[in-house]
């Protein structure tokens, strides 16, 4: 039957949009493209997208089809887009509708965005409205994720909600045309925040002066408070080492734009997109060798650490300064971002010497995103502002399933039908903050997506605090049942789910600590398997680490330790070699009796360790304030000329066994021979990855995935995906989630999700 329509070639369009569609001008674009096209009908947004009917003449909504995914703003992300064709039905005009904020809560809240062109450009303009204004924003700009209380994204939910719009905003925020049209965080200097010294009148003129009188300044910014110094004033950077704590570990740079970036830091064309992305990382870049920086910035470290400014406030800051300023973390070691104005003279007073505070409350910490280029493709490293809570797409819907991470670099993550959210980063389980922190955040988790979890996946360490708070949510048999999952297992499955693969791949899963199945520690392994199961293929020696948790921070315990499987007792008498030398007689005695007995030596197999013994052994430091710092002062004095290897032995047993004696032997040979340790460093990073690419050769699978901390390291994991690529496998690398344990969580969805699938 030939259906008659009232006007044959008008017709009704119904579109479902789904995915990063809020608080990004979705809305007034729609409304500029429907009104660009004559077309009538009316767009509204919900808690689970953006709904749409547009009337008019088929070619006028072809076009609307074409043009709206390629001329979508910019922040936007477009998860699904379904279309239904209608009878025309006499819409008068196209009308932007209210919000509905009922029914299930799937729109996905956007991180929060570095500050556009636009925006800056008013800033400077001494004309506008929002000259030097530190809270400009528009729906292509500002904070969402760290403001957001409630779905869907409205001002009233948000910490917005305590300043009232002038009527110079008020029209902004109603002009469907304005670049500000429902812009929830939509301000002036009028209405908006304002920025606050104790005791002085202008806040930011104070600030500037502190900051070139080499003074800590502690900034309220965006997810948190930054300590900022002078990055070129050695001593005021020795100040904030000393008063945080933090010895050695690279301090990150803020720098004033890409002009002063490239002083500092060699910057190619992909790292230049991502330093000014919206996301605005932290990136790891290469040191230009003349940058004027203070050396105990990053001491020893082939990088910098470099992030352009990505609020007004940062942008003002940076132009009332004529030098790069360290930014780090408003925080003590090991505890969390500290966010509220109130607790930071208490946690900060004895760091910091000014506090630049404003009083728009942040509901939610994000630390800065760290990010580096690996094969000149983006992976991050912690993963925060930015880019947290935007989900990882899965291939099919999910059970309910909450993860709850590792015990370093903390990320917990939950899985809502396709969509795995990951929380920013929260730290190290470590201390009581932190612990808060990490309840805090499942809690707005919960509460944000309405979720319930039928499952808790949780790491097989039994001692993990994040293990411990697992199981004490089992009070009763209607509570989520518990999951555990292996640490290295939790690895792959990662790198599986973060490369959108369900299959199988031979996992090279290389860190320091993971809880093994046979209660070792692990960390030098290869799994086959998927996120369903597998198999331990292949690992590396064990040795002993004497003194358990405090050999991570003395590497020359793990260089004895070594020495000790290949010498024993006589190993002890080396003093040739400097890890021996480091220990005194008495102390040698004692560990030789641990090491005998075994007495709080724990088993590892881990080859973050391995690094630590080598790195001691050629007479790197001693000891290390922070767990990576022997491998990564390793990993930069290496020779890059250097491409022999010293050999590795693989041993056929029940698994395959990578035996490193033959590698100590060399290295011992070649110490007593004056070769230099960037020679030795070389050969030693060579033959890891020789060792890996024999692995996968014997163990047969196409696809190798890299995973864990240690492939932080550029030396090892470029060369690694080289020659494997050279000797036909298919390489899978990190790049949503880090490799490091901040990507454990969303691992253990995977697997969990996967064992529930089996029950
Ligand atoms: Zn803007
Ligand atoms: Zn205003
Ligand atoms: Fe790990």
């Amino acid at each position: 039957m030939v259906k008659i329509l009232a006007y044959p070639h008008q017709q009704r369009l119904r579109l479902e949009i789904h995915g990063a569609v809020q608080g990004v001008g979705f809305r007034p674009f729609i409304y500029r493209l429907a009104t660009d096209l004559a077309l009538t009908g009316w767009v509204i947004n919900d808690t689970q997208g953006v709904f749409i009917e547009v009337e008019g003449t088929s070619p006028h909504l072809t076009r609307f089809l074409e043009r709206l995914p390629t001329e979508k703003p910019p922040q936007s992300i477009i998860h699904s887009l379904e279309t239904t064709w209608l009878e025309w039905c006499g819409f008068d005009k196209f009308e932007i509708r209210h919000s509905d904020s009922h029914g299930p809560k799937t729109v996905l809240v956007l991180p929060d965005i570095a500050t556009c062109a636009d925006c800056l450009a008013e800033i400077f303009d001494p004309r506008n409205r929002r000259y030097h204004y530190p809270f400009t924003n528009c729906t292509n700009c500002g904070p969402r994720f760290t403001i957001i209380e409630a779905l869907p994204y409205d001002r009233p939910n948000s910490s917005m909600r305590h300043f009232v719009m002038c009527a110079a905003c008020q029209t902004e925020y109603e002009n469907p045309l304005d670049r500000r049209f429902h812009a929830q965080p939509n301000a002036c200097p009028t209405c908006g925040p304002q920025l606050k010294v104790e005791g002085c009148s202008n806040a930011l003129v104070s600030s500037l002066n502190a900051l070139r009188d080499g003074k800590i300044v502690a900034v309220k910014g965006l997810g948190g408070f930054h300590l900022m110094v002078d990055a070129t004033n050695t001593e005021a950077v020795a100040r904030l080492r000393d008063r945080k704590p933090r010895r050695d570990k690279p301090l990150a740079i803020m720098a004033r734009d890409l002009a002063q970036a490239r002083t500092l830091c060699q910057i190619s064309p992909q790292a230049e997109t991502m330093l000014t992305s919206a996301q605005s990382p932290i990136l790891l870049l290469p040191r230009q060798p003349n940058a004027h920086l203070a050396d105990n910035v990053a001491p020893r470290n082939a990088n910098i650490g470099l992030m352009l400014p990505y609020t007004p406030l940062h942008h003002l800051l940076l132009r009332g300064v004529n030098f790069p300023i360290v930014a780090t973390s408003g925080n003590l070691t090991d505890e969390p971002i500290c966010i509220d104005e109130q607790e930071a003279p208490q946690r900060l007073g004895h760091v910091a010497d000014l506090f630049l505070v404003h009083n728009r409350p942040i509901v939610r910490h994000g630390d800065d995103s760290v990010a580096w280029l690996v094969m000149d493709k983006p992976q991050l490293l912690r993963r925060a502002r930015g880019y947290a809570p935007l989900p990882i797409l899965f291939p099919r819907p999910l059970p309910t399933i909450l993860a709850v991470g590792a015990h370093l670099k903390n990320s917990v993550a939950l899985s809502v039908g396709q969509h795995i959210f990951i929380s920013q980063h929260i730290g190290d389980l470590e201390t009581a903050e932190a612990m808060t922190a990490f309840e805090r955040v499942i809690a707005d988790f919960l509460q944000l997506y309405e979720s319930t979890p039928i499952a808790i996946a949780h790491d097989m360490h039994p001692d993990y605090l994040s293990t411990r708070w697992a199981k004490e949510q089992r009070i009763n048999p209607e509570s989520p049942s518990l999951i555990p999952v292996q640490h290295h297992h939790a690895h792959l499955a990662a790198c599986l789910a973060d490369n959108g693969i369900e299959g199988t791949a031979l996992g090279v899963t290389w860190d320091g600590t993971g809880y093994g199945t046979d209660g070792t520690i692990w960390g030098g392994e290869f799994l086959l398997g998927d996120a369903a199961d597998f198999k331990r293929v292949a690992h590396l020696r064990p040795f002993r680490l004497p003194g358990g948790d405090i050999a991570i921070k003395e590497p020359r315990r793990v260089a004895l330790a070594l020495l000790w499987e290949l010498y024993g007792e006589s190993a002890l008498a080396q003093e040739d070699l400097a890890p021996v030398r480091a220990f005194r007689p008495a102390e040698r005695r004692l560990l030789a009796q641990m090491l005998n007995k075994g007495f709080n030596s724990p088993i590892t197999s881990s080859v973050g360790r391995l690094f630590d013994g080598v790195a001691a052994l050629i007479g790197l430091p001693q000891q290390v304030s922070f767990e990576g710092q022997a491998a990564m002062d390793l990993e930069f004095i290496a020779d890059r000329t250097i491409s022999d290897a010293y050999a590795i032995t693989i041993m056929q047993g029940d698994t395959l066994l990578l035996d490193w004696q033959p590698l100590l032997e060399s290295i011992l040979a070649d110490l007593r021979q004056k070769v230099e340790p960037a020679i030795i460093s070389a050969r030693f990073h060579n033959a890891l990855v020789e060792a890996i690419v024999a692995v996968a050769q014997a163990v047969g699978e196409p696809r190798v995935a890299l995973t864990g901390g240690c492939f932080q390291n550029r030396r090892l994991v470029e060369r690694a995906a080289q020659r494997l690529n050279q000797v036909g496998h298919e390489v899978l690398l990190h790049h949503q989630v880090p490799p490091n344990d901040g990507g454990i969580s969303l691992g253990q969805v995977v697997v969990a999700a996967a064992q529930l699938k089996k029950i």
